[in-house]
């Protein structure tokens, strides 16, 4: 299975069958007046969509701007960047499992998120196709995360408290 292919080092060439997931398309699947449930199919680039989000002003994403690969990837390390992680604003996933082809939908519990780990990374390691993950983002009073040293730091030296947006 391949996403972005950040995460591979190929050391020699594969004879094998190799899926390269390239599902594409956003959309809106719920919203209020604070919130939007935004589902994103796994094989749109992760920082395209970190853009896309802040663009139209959906908050959550912003820390993990620039983490290289697919969308449909980013649950199964549950990834991280900046005192933000994936499991923050995670609503589900969807995935075909490998064996039966059925379609079904991982909510934030079962995928048991940890620290750079997750169900498939662990018990369910290989067995699913992750196909589209929605996740759950502000509309406004964004809660902006600052206290990661690197970004504190940065907004300490500009003499300002909060980032602009
Ligand atoms: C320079 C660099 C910086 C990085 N910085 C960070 C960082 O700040 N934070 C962080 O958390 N990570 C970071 N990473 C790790 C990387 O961004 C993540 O692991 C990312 O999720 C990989 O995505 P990808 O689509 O490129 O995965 P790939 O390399 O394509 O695949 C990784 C694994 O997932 C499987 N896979 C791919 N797509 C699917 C799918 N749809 N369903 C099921 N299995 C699938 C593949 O078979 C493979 O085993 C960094 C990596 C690099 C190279």
């Amino acid at each position: 299975m391949l996403g972005g292919g950040s995460n591979m080092l190929l050391t020699g060439p594969i004879d094998a069958l190799v899926i390269h997931v390239n599902l594409k398309g956003i959309s809106i699947e719920n919203e209020n007046q604070d919130y939007i449930h935004l589902c994103c199919m796994a094989g749109e680039n992760w920082h395209d969509f970190v853009l896309h989000c802040i663009d139209n002003n959906y908050g959550g994403l912003e820390n993990m701007s620039l983490i290289p690969g697919n969308v449909g990837t980013a649950p199964i390390q549950n990834i991280g960047a900046y005192g933000v992680e994936l499991k923050d604003v995670f609503l589900k996933c969807d995935a075909i499992e490998i064996a039966t082809f059925k379609e079904v939908s991982f909510t934030h519990q079962e995928c048991n998120f940890g620290y750079r780990n997750s169900i498939f990374k662990t018990t369910h390691k290989g067995k699913y196709v992750i196909t589209r993950v929605t996740f759950k983002l502000t509309k406004n009073n964004h809660k902006i995360q600052t206290q990661y040293g690197a970004i504190n730091e940065h907004l300490s030296m500009n003499n300002s408290d909060k980032p602009h947006y």
